[in-house]
């Protein structure tokens, strides 16, 4: 048995998989580079609302409508 790490979002500034929700709904924080984010709920790149991808799955943050992140370092 491998102690495989439960491989998560990509964080967007580091770009290592370490993204990890806090305690805060929406918010995250990256273990890697100890970055904070949050998911926004409209994209930043072409102001379309995004539906939130529950994080069940280790699924990228991204908009549904331009594939932006919407992930923002807050
Ligand atoms: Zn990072
Ligand atoms: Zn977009």
């Amino acid at each position: 048995m491998t102690t495989e790490p439960n491989l998560g979002p990509v964080c967007p500034n580091c770009g290592e998989p370490w993204l990890r929700p806090t305690s805060l709904p929406g918010r995250y924080r990256c273990v890697y580079c100890l970055h904070r984010f949050e998911l926004r709920s409209v994209c930043p790149d072409c102001g379309e609302h995004g539906t939130i991808v529950r994080m069940s799955n280790s699924m990228e943050m991204q908009c549904n409508h331009c594939g932006g992140s919407l992930l923002a370092e807050s």
